[in-house]
C-alpha cells in the first residue's frame, strides 16, 4: 500500500473512533425543556432587566460578528494567497527560525488584525458594569495570552516542522499522535499551569457551606479533595463556577463572585452541576473527542497536502514548507468553522445532563430555578436568545430552556 493509502486507512480509523466515542459517551437524548415552561420562566423575569441583558448581547453581537468575520477573511487571504508564504519568507535564518518566528508572525497578523474590536467590546463590558477592569489590567490579561500562546505556538511549530523534515513522507502519523498527546498533556496542565496565570485560587474557608459541598459529593460518589474559590472578582462581576484537569489534577472551582451575590443553597445547586459533569468524567469525554478530533485533522492536512491547485495558491510547493503556515491557518480556520457548532451541539448535551444531576442530587427544582433566573441577570446573558445564534454557538442550553427542564423534572418527580 502506498503512503496515501495508509493515511486513508489511518483517517477512517480515527473517524470511526470519534464516532463511537461520540455516540457511546455523549448523551445525546436531551431530558425535556417544554416551549410552554420556556416562555412562562421568560414572562417571570423582571421585563426591565431582561431588556437591558439584551440590549447589552445586541452591542456585543456588533462587535463579535464583524471581529470573527475579519479573523476568517484575514485567514483566508493569509492561506488562499501567497501573502502568508511572503510574510514567512521575510524572516531570515534556518528552517527553524522560519517555523517560529515567521509562523508566530502569521499568528499574530491574524490577532492583531481583530485586537480594535475586542478593545471596544471591552469598552462595552465596562459600560454595563459587568467588567471590573481598567485598562491596564485588560492589557496585562491579553498580553499573559498573548505570551502563552507564543510559547505553546513555539513548539508546536518546531516540532511540526522537525518532524516533517524527519520523516520527509510519515510525518502525518507521528504528527497526529503528537496532536492527539498533545490535547490531552493539556487538559491535564491546564489547571495546574494556565488557569494559575490569570487567577489566584484558594481552598474554600471552613463553614457550613464548605461541609455541606463535601458531605454532598461525598453521597453523590464524588468525592472531591478540595473546592476552589477563584479570585473572579478582579476581572468581572459576573458569576460562575466549573470543573477542569483529569485525575490528580481535576478540581471544582467557583468564582468568588458567587459567593458573595447568591445565597447557599444557590451554591450549592451550582456546584451540584458541576459534580455532574466530575461524575460523567465530562473533561475526559471532551478530551478524548478532541484528542481523535485533532489526530484525524493532521491526517486530513496530509491528504489535502496532495492537491497541487491549493498549494499554488498559497505560493508553496509542499504543506511541509514553513511558508506554509499561512495555507494551515485557513485550513484550520474552516475546520473550526465546520467543527465549532457540533461542538456546542455535544456541550449543551452534556450540560443538559449536568442539570439533571443537579436536580436529582439536591432533589430542589425551585432553588435550582433561582439560581438559573440569578445566573443569567448577573450575567447579562439573553434568557430565550435567538435560535440560530444558539444553534451555532450556544455551549450551554439558554437559561429558559434550564428553567423548562426543571419544571418538567418537578412535574415527573412529584
Ligand atoms: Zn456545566
Amino acid at each position: 500500500m502506498t503512503v496515501r493509502g495508509w493515511a486513508w486507512v489511518t483517517l477512517l480509523v480515527l473517524v470511526a473512533g470519534l464516532v463511537v466515542t461520540a455516540a457511546l459517551l455523549v448523551p445525546w437524548h436531551r431530558p425535556p425543556a417544554p416551549r410552554s415552561d420556556q416562555l412562562a420562566a421568560l414572562a417571570e423575569l423582571p421585563a426591565d432587566k431582561v431588556a437591558r441583558a439584551r440590549h447589552y448581547r445586541a452591542e456585543l453581537r456588533l462587535i463579535a460578528y464583524p471581529s470573527m468575520i475579519l479573523g476568517i477573511v484575514v485567514a483566508l487571504i493569509l492561506g488562499l494567497t501567497p501573502l502568508g508564504a511572503k510574510l514567512v519568507g521575510l524572516v531570515p535564518g534556518p528552517w527553524w527560525a522560519k517555523a517560529v518566528g515567521g509562523g508566530l508572525l502569521v499568528l499574530f497578523l491574524a490577532d492583531l488584525v481583530t485586537l480594535p474590536l475586542a478593545a471596544v467590546g471591552h469598552r462595552i463590558s465596562v459600560r454595563y458594569g459587568l467588567s471590573t477592569q481598567g485598562w491596564g489590567a485588560w492589557s496585562i490579561d491579553l498580553l499573559k495570552g498573548y505570551a502563552i500562546s507564543a510559547i505553546l505556538g513555539a513548539i508546536v511549530l518546531f516540532v511540526f516542522f522537525g518532524v516533517t523534515r524527519l520523516a520527509p513522507n510519515w510525518w502525518w502519523a507521528w504528527a497526529s499522535a503528537g496532536a492527539a498527546c498533545l490535547v490531552v498533556l493539556l487538559s491535564f496542565i491546564f489547571p495546574v499551569l494556565v488557569e494559575p496565570v490569570f487567577n489566584k485560587f484558594t481552598p474554600m474557608a471552613d463553614g457550613p457551606l464548605r461541609t455541606r459541598i463535601i458531605a454532598m459529593a461525598d453521597a453523590d460518589g464524588v468525592p472531591v479533595r478540595d473546592v476552589l474559590v477563584a479570585d473572579a472578582s478582579r476581572r468581572t462581576r459576573a458569576v460562575n463556577a466549573y470543573v477542569s484537569g483529569l485525575g490528580p489534577t481535576r478540581r471544582v472551582v467557583v468564582y468568588d463572585t458567587l459567593l458573595t451575590e447568591a445565597p447557599e443553597d444557590e451554591v450549592v445547586s451550582v456546584v451540584a452541576h458541576e459534580l455532574g459533569h466530575a461524575k460523567r468524567n465530562d473533561v475526559l469525554t471532551g478530551t478524548l473527542i478532541g484528542a481523535l478530533g485533532s489526530a484525524a485533522m493532521v491526517v486530513l492536512l496530509f491528504l489535502i497536502g496532495g492537491w497541487t491547485g491549493l498549494l499554488h495558491r498559497a505560493g508553496v510547493e509542499s504543506l511541509t514548507d514553513p511558508r506554509a503556515i499561512g495555507l494551515l491557518l485557513a485550513l484550520g480556520t474552516v475546520a473550526g468553522l465546520i467543527g465549532g457548532p457540533v461542538q456546542a451541539y455535544v456541550s449543551r448535551a452534556v450540560e443538559a445532563r449536568a442539570d439533571e444531576h443537579a436536580l436529582t442530587v439536591t432533589g430542589d427544582p425551585r432553588t435550582f430555578e433561582q439560581m438559573q433566573q440569578r445566573l443569567a441577570l448577573v450575567n447579562l446573558g439573553d434568557p430565550d436568545p435567538p435560535a440560530w445564534e444558539q444553534t451555532l454557538f450556544g455551549s450551554h442550553p439558554s437559561t429558559v430552556e434550564r428553567i423548562a427542564a426543571a419544571r418538567a423534572f418537578a412535574r415527573s418527580h412529584r
